[in-house]
């Protein structure tokens, strides 16, 4: 009987095309055809009402019940002509993905269609098997959504879609939306601050975020006959493929058009959803892809991430493929992240990262600049907490991505400026002296614009008119790594602001005391700026004699939150208070402890059930021919060599499951969720892994391919 891999394969070249049409050649004829946004919102709703939204979205002032009412009634209208027929709130639980729980808009008793502003506006799910680290015990188990205007309402699956947030009875976050809609306001109030010293009109300043997705695509068969992918979302075992990504020539090379058509269709669902994808290429590794919407308000974006990642899933499903988010699907090749292009604009339209032809303006961009590399310096462990994961932590680090060195790359050009400044602050300025050239600021854009030197090793760069935070994960939710920016850079922004009245209080003129502030902030933060490779082992070493932190795996990258500091510096910028630290902590924990017991579970099923098995076969055969050839006379030292082989890699396998399972038990009774997570981490998957790996992967090699069960590397990252 053939195996699974063997269907696998023949049912993937049967695969007929799945060809995609566009429902016009014109994106602009379909965008955000199903989202009920403020265009759709201006035409249905009264001028009053209509701007009372507005205000909403702007201001995150209140709406009033009579205009949630009129809002309820036109979405629903609008909703019912586009064969609607059920609601749900829409929000991102701490599980990192989002929820949803559907309600009819049929009201039985009415025999109507009907949709009530208290609907809209709040709804009640059932909230007790979500993770909430000890927030709300079970017996009152209750939490709720509450709309968030900011975000636009869509149709997702015939569906209507309310962006929420979601809040535990006693007021405290469950979600990630929460405190990211909390830390724009803290970066607001900062960054608003210091953009008036340089100009008084800049009344609101808003994070802007493009997010480029990475991910992997394999055909659904081949998925179904890897069990670890279906549990783990990562193949455990698998020997390298003869070729894996040494000839660099997936990066450049067209799309598969299998992929393409999958590509199209879901760019089309994302366009009518009004995410605003624009570009699509390979990546570096075989079968690894990327797409990479507009940038667009951080919150917005950030839904938007998510709704794309549910899409790209459901329509995966019509071309019989899978996407792989997983940060490390596969060992050898590249892994994937999510580049999170971070900016600030202000509302008289200027990009507080975007240099300029203009002295002044480029001092407020310098010191944008600064205080951004400041708040990686000052808070590096808690960035690096932002996007820690048992996920993660196979590819940070891991020599091909980023390390868990959080440093900054600026480029040579700003590196330079960076150094004159520092070098020449306490130049002294006479009156009349044109201060910019003097200090060497005031010609930064025409050297920016030629310098082209990037750098794809740093975890957190500038490009531009940008810092490009790459350490995020492919899988993650962006609102930890980016409400954890936002408040580090908001609290520098802060202490500038004091620093810089200081000076002036002590009689330096404005110009002058910010220059002496920058200075100082440039020393300050020196040693976080990295300009060369990252992934070398010499960083590493350099990184240390810095006294950098390198934390490789989440449990104690996630020690930074029992810190005094943390609690304070979250509860200063009314973000997170401690008990929602102290919930987050447990729960990545937690999370981190779940997903290392099962794929410690998976290798054992797969290494027991099917490959110890299938080299028991194997090795029967062998013997036989050792036989045969004895019985002949013949030298049968090679086939007597491939037993002994075989058995040597069984016998490892079996004695480091056993092992591996006695740690697992042992480990289980620890109470303590954080010793349980540093022991799964340090005494399982350190422990064993790679050993139990090795063995398999060595057996792999030897089995007749005909008999070997799981579907090989070569296949999973070729055959489309
Ligand atoms: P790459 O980094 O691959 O060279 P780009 O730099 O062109 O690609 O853009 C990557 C992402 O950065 C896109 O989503 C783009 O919209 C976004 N982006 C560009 N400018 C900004 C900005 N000022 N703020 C935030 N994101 C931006
Ligand atoms: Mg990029």
């Amino acid at each position: 009987m053939a195996t699974l891999r063997q269907q696998a394969l023949g049912m993937v070249q049967a695969r007929p095309r799945v060809t995609v049409t566009p429902p016009s050649s014109k994106i602009s004829e379909y965008f955000g055809t199903n989202v009920f946004g403020m265009a759709e919102m201006k035409v249905s709703l009264a001028p009053s009402a209509y701007k009372k939204v507005m205000e909403a979205v702007d201001k995150g002032t209140k709406i009033d019940t009579t205009t949630a009412e009129e809002v309820a009634t036109a979405v629903k209208t609008w909703a019912l002509t586009k064969g609607v027929t059920h609601f749900t709130h829409w929000f991102q639980p701490l599980t990192g993905s989002t929820a949803e729980k559907h309600d009819s808009f049929f009201d039985m008793y009415a025999g109507v269609e009907k949709f009530k502003a208290s609907a809209l506006v709040q709804q009640e799910p059932d909230a007790s098997s979500f993770p909430n680290g000890g927030i709300r015990s079970t017996f009152e188990a209750r939490g709720y959504t509450a709309w968030d205007p900011s975000s636009p309402i869509f149709i997702l699956d015939k569906t209507l879609c309310i962006p929420t947030i979601f809040v535990s009875y006693t007021g405290e976050a469950l979600d990630y939306k929460t405190p990211l809609l909390k830390s724009m306001e803290a970066i607001n109030d900062a960054a608003v601050e210091v953009c008036q010293l340089f100009d008084r009109n800049v009344r609101k300043v808003t994070p802007s975020l493009g997010v480029e997705q990475e991910f992997f695509v394999v055909d659904k068969a081949l998925f179904a006959a890897r069990p670890d992918l279906v549990m783990a979302g990562r193949s455990v075992f698998g020997h390298s493929p003869a070729r894996g990504q040494q000839l660099e020539d997936h990066y450049f090379g067209s799309i598969p058009t299998r992929v393409k058509d999958f590509m199209v269709d879901f760019e089309i669902e994302a366009h009518k959803l009004g995410i605003p994808l624009s570009t699509r290429h390979n990546e570096v590794a075989p079968g690894q892809f990327e797409v990479a919407p507009i940038y667009e308000e951080i919150n917005k974006a950030i839904d938007h991430n998510q709704l794309l990642m549910d899409v790209m899933d459901k329509v995966a499903e019509r071309h019989s493929l899978k996407v792989l988010f997983h940060e490390k699907p596969f060992a050898g090749v590249n892994g994937s992240g999510k580049h999170n292009n971070w900016s600030l604009i202000t509302d008289t339209g200027v990009n507080l990262f975007q240099p300029s032809n203009s002295a002044r303006e480029n001092l407020q961009f310098l010191t944008f600049l600064v205080a951004t590399v400041k708040a990686v310096y000052d808070h590096s462990d808690l960035l690096r907490a932002s996007i820690a994961s048992a996920s993660n932590d196979f590819r940070l680090g891991a020599n091909e991505a980023p390390p868990a060195i959080m440093s900054v790359f600026l480029g040579g050009t700003l590196t330079d400026v960076l150094d004159e400044l520092e070098k020449n602050g306490n130049i002294k300025i006479e009156k009349g002296d044109n201060m910019y050239m003097k200090l060497g600021i005031s010609k930064i854009p025409e050297i920016i614009l030629d310098n082209t030197d990037r750098n794809r090793t740093s975890p957190f760069a500038f490009t531009g008119n940008k810092f490009e935070f790459r350490a995020v994960g492919s899988s993650a939710n962006c609102g930890l790594p980016m409400t954890t920016l936002n408040v580090i850079v908001a609290e520098v922004l802060k202490g500038m602001i004091k620093d810089i009245e200081k000076e002036m209080s002590a009689g330096k003129e404005k110009k002058i005391a910010i220059v002496n502030v920058l200075r100082k902030y440039i020393k300050d933060s020196k040693k976080v700026r990295f300009e060369g490779d990252g992934y070398s082992e010499e960083w590493a070493k350099e990184a240390e004699k810095r006294g950098l932190s390198n934390l490789k795996s989440t449990p104690e990258a996630l020690d930074v939150y029992l810190t005094k500091a943390t609690k304070e510096l979250y509860e200063r910028h009314n973000v997170l208070n401690q008990i929602e630290i102290h919930a987050r902590h447990e729960i990545q924990l937690e999370e981190y402890i779940k997903k290392v017991q099962i794929e410690s579970r998976v290798m054992g099923d797969l290494a027991l059930n099917h490959i110890i098995p299938t080299a028991i076969l194997y090795q029967n055969k062998v013997i036989q021919n050792a036989n045969g050839l004895k019985g002949l006379g013949l030298d049968h030292s090679a086939a007597v060599d491939t037993i002994k082989e075989v058995s040597t890699h069984m016998e490892s396998l079996k004695s480091n499951i056993t092992a591996m399972v006695e740690a697992r038990k042992k480990i289980n009774k620890e109470d303590d969720i954080i010793k349980r997570a540093k022991a799964y981490q340090a005494e399982v998957k350190a422990a064993y892994f790679d050993k139990i790996r090795y063995a398999v992967d060595k057996l792999e090699l030897l089995v007749d391919d005909e008999s070997w069960p799981l579907v090989k590397y070569r296949e999973l990252l070729f055959i489309r």
